[in-house]
């Protein structure tokens, strides 16, 4: 008989304990959620991307994480209140659930920041579409009262693996890409490490390209630019380095580097230095060929740039007319008066001055006017499409008209096989610079290669030759 009068004792503890059990867990997921839109919170998200990130790797996909900053909310939130500002929030959230792909988790991070993870990714394509779209949905018109807001929004993506393999790592580079996007007015940004200044990866190589240098292990190779009879009419330096551990490390991404560390101008000075000697030799041997070398906005701007050219072409005994300096149209974007003043510098030197990657950047032709230029390069963006799109071909034709009128000469850049190069000669350009003429080569092939041509110049081969291939440093097999 002691049963039923037991029964009770223990079942009373048991409710209770059961209660506070699920009063715990409703507690601990108050914690993981966001109090005010009721998303969850930025604990949530870290815990959720592990497990997703463990899911992925078990099956071999990509997950992608996207950070969402709106871009000028604290100035509303000072401006209308923070009543006005929650209920934007609370709006905006709305949306982001809304517009929200099957299958992905949206997390506010505070403030105005969320956050979208896609679990599983088909690629970093298919998930900057996804930013793209909720990007586009959160810029629409919200409502406030009758009051008509915009509120742009600012998107950084990362993907597992490509990007990071642990949940902070991708969390961090998604927040790296979403602060590009913002600087750079784009919407949105997938993740770079070429633009992250503060990987310890980044400082590793910045410590190797500073010794390489000093051990003079940094080489510069020579592409030719021709004309459409075959006469050459000069080379452009490129700077290669060939990392003792990782192998060949592409221009782009050490010159990134180099430029925002300071250690820039050191590497101009090695290449002008390198270039310099080498032309020298060429002349010493009869070979007259001028050498461009690109030089940074850094350069540039930098004080006495002019007269310290000036003064290395006078101890290398080179002529001015035998060096071209490359520069990029953002040249123009920091200090367009101090560039004019060192650009003037040079071109009264007798330096010619070649403006490179046009089309990549804001100036238009109408700034050229004023730069002491002489030759403009078409990007190689425009002319890699010349022979499909009719667009970019009417832009490499206005172009080409435009520049000839200010009395420029016009480069194509990446000209990669003959039907280019026939419609670049039909739209009147100068000469062309590309892998059908020849990659960049180390400088006793570049000897050779002046050597062979000699008077005649480059022939372009007759007979269809197999399709080459090139391999990641533009080296022809
Ligand atoms: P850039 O001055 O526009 O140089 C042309 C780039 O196009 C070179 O890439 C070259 O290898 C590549 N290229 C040439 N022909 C073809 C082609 O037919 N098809 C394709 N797809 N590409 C072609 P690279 O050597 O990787 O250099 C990249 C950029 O790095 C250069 O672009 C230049 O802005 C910068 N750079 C290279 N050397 C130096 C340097 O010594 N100093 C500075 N400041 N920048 C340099
Ligand atoms: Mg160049
Ligand atoms: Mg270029």
């Amino acid at each position: 008989m002691a049963k039923p009068i037991l029964l009770p004792l223990f079942s009373i503890p048991l409710i209770a304990l059961d209660s506070t059990l699920w009063i715990a867990r409703a507690r601990a997921e108050e914690q993981l959620r966001d109090p005010l839109t009721g998303l969850p919170n930025r604990q949530w998200l870290l815990e959720r991307i592990w497990t997703a990130l463990d899911d992925a790797e078990r099956i071999d996909a990509r997950a992608a994480l996207m950070l969402i900053d709106l871009d000028r909310f604290r100035s509303v939130n000072d401006t209308l209140g923070h009543l006005a500002g929650d209920r934007l929030l609370l709006q905006i959230a709305d949306r982001l659930r809304v517009a929200l792909p099957r299958g992905a988790e949206a997390a506010r991070l505070g403030g105005d920041e969320f956050a979208v993870l896609l679990p599983v990714a088909d690629s970093t394509t298919s998930a900057t579409r996804v930013a793209r779209n909720l990007v586009a949905a959160l810029s629409s018109p919200l409502d406030l009262d009758g009051l008509t807001l915009v509120l742009e929004a600012s998107a950084g993506v990362a993907v597992f693996p490509d990007h990071a393999l642990d949940a902070e790592g991708l969390l961090r580079r998604a927040d790296v890409a979403m602060y590009q996007a913002k600087r750079d007015r784009t919407g949105v940004e997938v993740y770079e490490s070429k633009r992250d200044s503060n990987t310890p990866d980044r400082l590793g190589l910045l410590g190797d390209l500073r010794r390489a240098l000093d051990a003079h292990e940094v080489e510069l190779h020579y592409q030719p630019k021709v004309r459409f009879d075959g006469q050459v009419a000069g080379l452009e330096a490129l700077v290669r380095w060939v990392h003792p551990e990782r192998g060949k490390v592409p221009p782009d991404e050490f010159i990134a580097i180099a430029e925002s560390s300071g250690l820039m101008p050191h590497l101009t000075e090695y290449v002008l230095e390198t270039a310099l000697g080498q032309v020298a030799r060429w002349r010493a041997q009869g070979l007259f060929v001028p050498v461009a070398v690109n030089v940074s906005p850094r350069d540039v701007h930098t004080p006495g740039f002019a007269g310290s050219v000036a003064a290395r072409l006078a101890r290398h005994g080179v002529p001015a007319g035998a060096l071209q300096l490359e520069i990029t149209e953002h040249v123009l974007l920091e200090d367009p008066q101090r560039a004019a003043d060192t650009l003037n510098g040079l071109t009264g030197h007798g330096v010619k001055m070649s403006l490179d990657d046009f089309g990549t950047g804001y100036s238009s032709l109408v700034h050229l006017r004023k730069l002491p230029v002489s030759e403009l390069k078409i990007d190689r963006s425009f002319v890699a499409r010349l022979a499909v799109d009719t667009e970019d071909a009417e832009i490499v034709r206005c172009t080409v008209d435009l520049a000839h009128s200010l009395g420029l000469l016009v480069v194509a850049e990446g000209v990669e096989d003959d039907e280019t190069w026939e419609r670049l000669r039909d739209l009147g350009c100068d000469a062309v610079q590309g892998w059908l003429v020849a990659a960049a080569m180390p400088p006793e092939e570049t000897t050779a290669w002046l050597r062979a041509r000699g008077s005649r110049g480059w022939q372009r081969p007759r007979a269809a030759l197999p399709a080459a291939t090139a391999d990641d440093s533009g080296r022809i097999a």
